[in-house]
């Protein structure tokens, strides 16, 4: 089979590779249908996550159909069309218990990490019945790729532990896919206003079209102070979606007393917490990494047509396009891209 395969440091092929097989009788092998393209892809390719080592297949999103199950798997059959989630997870220990999934004793695996991913044309997929969910049928694929990982986690540790409300003034700093997975989910609560923050006046353009309300760029003025200019002592919840310390200071600075702070962005250096500022105003900081436990809602809200991720969708792009894909998703900015989509139909 053919799959994209990281090399080292800036380099990857497509190339052939053998077609994996079930080594555990809780194993499925899925044939992929779509797959795409994450930021954390880009991270990998340039070398900043040591763990990934030469030879690894990336990709951590994808829908496909089951082609061979192991003997232990009892909710999926060949033929099944199933949604993989970035996360595999037994389904059984302590953390599964708790929906914890990132943190499950006998995997937490994202794919195309510490096990091939999903930019090929079969993935293994370790615990089958706890990793996967069934697509219901006449979903749009498409969407349903941007479940794998970006809704789920601008939604769990975005909005919901930024616990967003009906009412509220809410700011996203970050308007990539993962700020904007934010800004569609953040509005099942019906907050006043949604504020997104970027550099990028394209990708601040595509934030108004999906429902951003007012939108602010941080190259060109003081966020803060713009923030502060139009709210009467600040935001409700900040969310940040970027993962570097000027605009985790921007949240800091723009929450109003009682406010949340919810940090989704993955820095690579510690940042200052204005500690004595959060306290005197209780303010409440959350992080961590995506669970997927909310899949299973997100997609009913997808197949009831509430949700439709598939608008953040820019490029398409068949399978033997895999690199011409990574070229324009590197160069987001200039192609103007947010989410390519790579099909093998
Ligand atoms: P992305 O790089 O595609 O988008 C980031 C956006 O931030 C871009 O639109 C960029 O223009 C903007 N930006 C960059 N620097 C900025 C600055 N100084 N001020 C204002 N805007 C700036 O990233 P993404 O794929 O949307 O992911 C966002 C973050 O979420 C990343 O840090 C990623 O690693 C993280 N993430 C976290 C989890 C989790 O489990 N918590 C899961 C997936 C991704
Ligand atoms: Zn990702
Ligand atoms: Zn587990």
């Amino acid at each position: 089979m053919k799959a994209l395969v990281y090399v080292g440091p800036g380099q990857k092929t497509w190339d052939a590779v053998p077609v994996p097989t079930i080594s555990q009788p809780t194993d499925a092998i899925i044939r992929i249908v779509k797959t795409t393209i994450c930021g954390t892809d880009l991270h990998i390719l340039k070398g900043d996550v040591p763990a990934v080592t030469s030879g690894r297949i990336l990709g951590h999103e994808g829908v496909g159909i089951v082609e061979e199950t192991g003997n232990a798997v009892s909710n999926f059959k060949k033929g099944d069309r199933v949604l993989i989630s970035c996360i595999t997870s037994c389904g059984k220990c302590e953390y599964c218990k708790k929906q914890m999934y990132s943190h499950c004793e006998d995997g937490g695996w994202i794919l195309g990490h510490l096990i091939d991913g999903t930019q090929a044309e079969y993935v293994r997929i370790p615990h089958a019945d706890n990793s996967l969910y069934p697509i219901p049928a006449g979903s749009d694929e498409e969407a349903l790729v941007m479940l794998s990982d970006i809704l789920p986690t601008g939604f769990e540790i975005g909005v919901l532990y930024g616990a967003v409300k009906p009412g509220d003034i809410v700011a996203i700093v970050g308007a990539g896919p993962v700020g904007m997975a934010a800004l569609l989910t953040a509005q099942f609560y019906s907050p006043a206003k949604i504020i997104m923050i970027d550099m990028d006046d394209g990708r601040l353009e595509m934030a108004k079209k999906f429902g951003a309300t007012e939108v602010i760029n941080s190259a060109r003025v003081d966020a803060v102070q713009a923030v502060l200019g139009q709210t009467k002592d600040g935001v409700d919840v900040a969310i940040e979606a970027v993962g570097v310390p000027p605009t985790f200071d921007i949240c800091q600075n723009i929450v109003r007393p009682g406010g949340h702070l919810a940090n989704v962005g993955v820095h690579g250096t510690s940042v200052d917490l204005e500690i004595q500022k959060l306290w005197i105003q209780n303010i409440t900081i959350t992080t961590g990494l995506v669970n997927t436990n909310t899949t299973p809602m997100l997609l009913k809200t997808v197949a009831s047509g509430k949700l439709q991720p598939e608008n953040l969708i820019t490029h398409r792009f068949g399978f033997e396009q895999f690199l011409q894909a990574y070229e324009v998703f590197g160069n987001a900015a200039k192609e103007k891209a947010l989410k390519v989509i790579i099909s093998s139909d």
